[in-house]
């Protein structure tokens, strides 16, 4: 048994979980999105178990994807933030990228280096106003960029969606229906759909001409986690149902303390006994990666049981409460999320999103690679 908290990786998940993606948007193509060092599971390792699996990859900076080219990854790759200064540009150009372009300085950085980029994707703010350029500008972009000699091979359109893990809020219509209205009329690929537009049936936009080649942006849906915050005690339905976690954490219990009435537990003495029972302390805490906001009651897996955490999170430690599990002992392995316990009941419980659990586990817990 390890002494410390660890991760495993699963790779044919991420492969199962694309295919999940497949099936919820037929002939739609896959930009695998391994931003975040593959949300936490490793740029490399996300990239090789997608790479032939999905159509191309999308990482969010220049640097990003230069480290995959060096590393022999010659798929299209997708840059989300597009170019930061013509330095970029130039990269760009070499490494063969395909970059977005959101905002007017960016076309400054495109006037200043004498190259033509074959492949541009541009991104119109429909709503959520964090990038993109206004629907309205959108074919003076498109006319500025021929000018300078881009997108011999396409000028693509994309946007994303604010509220898409709420399939029912208004503000998806809206934004929906401004993208299709900018880009119908401009010739180029589509695409609006990440892992909650997908679930939410967006891979293909409806108002886009059917024979336009669309493509999904999902990141998420891909480590096995649904987009979608659901109460931490929901059973999993639908095609959530059907997702892998690609990421499991597990750490040993290193110590039982036996408990009192009134006994309590941890820094703040903020969770207390009530009757007799054990507290199993685990080596995990917020330096590993564990939310130290992940208040008493969060579900941690003993063996095949849920067992409540219990007080507060410690920097290398966290308690669990092993009343119900009578048979655990010092050494056994608990599992903090992953395969029994999907990471998006725990980041609920925590009040935090899935996202920033696996992306903030620590180097530490990483396997060699
Ligand atoms: C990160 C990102 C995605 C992937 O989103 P998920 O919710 O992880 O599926 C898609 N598109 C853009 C622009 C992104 O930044």
């Amino acid at each position: 048994m390890r002494r410390a908290a660890s991760i495993q990786l699963h790779p044919e998940a991420l492969r199962h979980n694309l295919a999940v993606a497949r099936r919820l948007a037929p002939g739609v193509s896959m930009w695998a999105v391994i931003k975040a060092e593959g949300y936490g599971h490793g740029l490399f390792w996300a990239a090789e178990a997608l790479a032939g699996a999905s159509d191309g990859l999308a990482v969010s900076q220049i640097g990003e994807a230069r480290a995959l080219r060096e590393a022999g990854f010659d798929g299209a790759l997708l840059v989300l933030q597009g170019p930061h200064d013509a330095g970029d540009v130039r990269a760009c150009h070499e490494l063969g990228l395909e970059p977005v372009i959101h905002e007017a300085a960016q076309l400054g950085h495109l006037d200043a280096v004498p190259v033509r980029l074959p492949t541009v994707w541009i991104k119109l703010n429909t709503g959520m106003n964090r990038l993109g350029f206004d629907p309205l500008d959108a074919e003076g972009v498109t006319r500025r960029l021929r000018a300078a000699g881009h997108g011999a091979l396409g000028l693509h359109w994309m946007t994303h969606l604010a509220c898409a893990d709420e399939p029912e809020h208004p503000q998806n219509a809206r934004q929906l229906e401004r993208f299709v209205a900018a880009a119908s009329p401009l010739p180029g690929h589509a695409s609006v759909a990440n892992s909650a537009a997908l679930f939410a049936g967006w891979g293909r936009a409806s108002g886009l001409d059917p024979e336009r080649v669309c493509w999904a942006r999902p990141g998420i849906m891909l480590y096995g986690a649904h987009p979608a915050s659901v109460p931490a005690d929901a059973p999993p339905e639908g095609p959530q149902a059907d997702l892998r976690p690609a990421m499991t954490v597990q750490a040993p219990i290193i110590a039982v303390q036996p408990l009192e009435p009134g006994s309590t537990v941890g820094y703040g003495a903020t969770w207390t006994a009530a009757a007799p029972g054990r507290a199993g302390i685990v080596a995990m805490g917020y330096a590993d990666g564990y939310p130290r906001h992940a208040p008493s009651g969060t579900p941690v897996r003993v063996g095949d049981r849920i067992c409540p955490l219990i007080g507060r999170v410690s920097m290398d430690m966290l308690a669990v409460d092993l009343t119900d599990c009578p048979q655990a002992k010092v050494g056994d392995p608990v599992t903090l999320w992953g395969e029994g316990l999907p990471v998006e009941r725990v980041a609920r419980a925590a009040g935090t999103i899935s996202y920033e659990l696996l992306t903030r586990v620590a180097d530490r817990l990483q396997p060699a690679r």
